[in-house]
């Protein structure tokens, strides 16, 4: 059904409206199902059975370390992405040229016209919003109203956006949710199928309900979580984000750097680090990649999108200039 450009965008808008009001009520939910959790298998179930002795003993010390352990990453990994900022454009941003390759700084170029644009190749963008110059592989995002490096998807479980600098941290997250929520899923199997038989099933009513009620939360996480746990493992062995995957219309992805530089761009290279939502300094300071404004690309289809030429120049508002700077392959250019 055909709906006009400015219904779709005044429904948009009401969309990154009630995405925002969401807010800490997401992070509520979040505790919340956390809590029940808690209360269910460590309260009611695995925790008294610590008095029991012998190997129901054993088995619910096992249970307990294992929940608590993965807990504490699910948590950290959680507010890592929710108080990490996804990553800001400096305000005075500009494209970094190489001056050994010869390349001139595209915003002091004169202006070129008639050389015909090149879809497939990366172009330097200017978010109008913003009124700023985007950096590659950064987007606009609505909901938050200013551009994110490397934005990945705009996430209401975090009530973040998930970019460069917290991606790593979004993907612990998910990877300790789904250790966490199979664990509790199979913990408490035995009293979700008792609840359906005539076994003997201990605990008031209402015990019985909050068990019952974390059994299948449990479970819809855990299989959620697991689609998305495979999407984004296929996502990052390719170097590439859930919008880009989208975008991306040519078979040959020029971040793609094969499958060990790829984990390492979002993971970083200390080993030590690859399960905790941080990064080591030393990665900092060599990568800048996990700083989001650079990343190197194939050296094959990184000469085709040189030199940057100036397209056009067309000025509206005095501070609101709109500059389409445009990467074409040199030949074209030198004919
Ligand atoms: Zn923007
Ligand atoms: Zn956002």
């Amino acid at each position: 059904m055909h709906r006009s450009g400015a219904v779709m965008a005044w429904n948009v808008f009401k969309f990154c409206t009630a995405l925002r009001g969401l807010g800490s009520i997401m992070i509520l939910l979040v505790l919340g199902v956390v809590g029940v959790t808690y209360y269910a298998v460590v309260l009611t179930s695995y925790g008294p059975a610590l008095y029991d002795g012998g190997l129901k003993c054993l088995t619910a010390l096992a249970v307990l370390i294992s929940f608590h352990s993965l807990l504490v990453m699910l948590l950290w990994s959680y507010f890592s992405v929710v108080f990490t900022d996804p990553g800001s454009v400096p305000s005075n941003w500009r494209p970094q040229m190489d001056e050994e390759r010869g390349e001139a700084d595209p915003l002091t170029m004169p202006e070129y016209s008639g050389v015909p644009a090149e879809p497939s190749h990366p172009k330097i963008r200017f978010c109008k919003k913003c009124n700023q110059l985007k950096p590659p592989r950064c987007h606009h995002c609505s909901v938050c109203g200013k551009c994110v490096l490397k934005m990945d998807h705009h996430c209401v479980w975090v009530v973040n956006c998930v970019g460069a600098l917290n991606y790593k941290y979004f993907l612990l997250f998910l990877f300790y949710t789904f250790l966490e929520t199979s664990l509790v899923t199979i913990c408490l199997l035995p009293q979700f199928i008792a609840f359906f038989t005539d076994g003997e099933i201990p605990g008031a009513p209402s015990t019985l309900a909050t068990t019952f009620l974390a059994f299948v939360l449990n479970l819809a996480f855990a299989l959620s979580v697991l689609g998305f746990l495979i999407m984004h493992i296929s996502l990052v062995a390719a170097n590439t984000t859930t919008i880009e995957a989208y975008e991306k219309t040519t078979p040959k992805w020029r971040y793609d750097l094969g499958r060990k530089k790829n984990f390492q761009q979002v993971f970083g290279t200390d080993k030590r680090y690859w399960f905790i939502p941080a990064y080591s300094d030393e990665d900092l300071r060599r990568m800048p990649e996990l700083q989001g404004l650079d990343y190197p690309s194939k050296p094959d289809l990184d000469a085709q999108c040189f030199p940057f030429i100036l397209l056009g120049v067309g000025v509206g508002k005095e501070r609101d200039i709109q500059m389409l700077l445009l990467c074409v392959p040199a030949s074209p250019v030198q004919a």
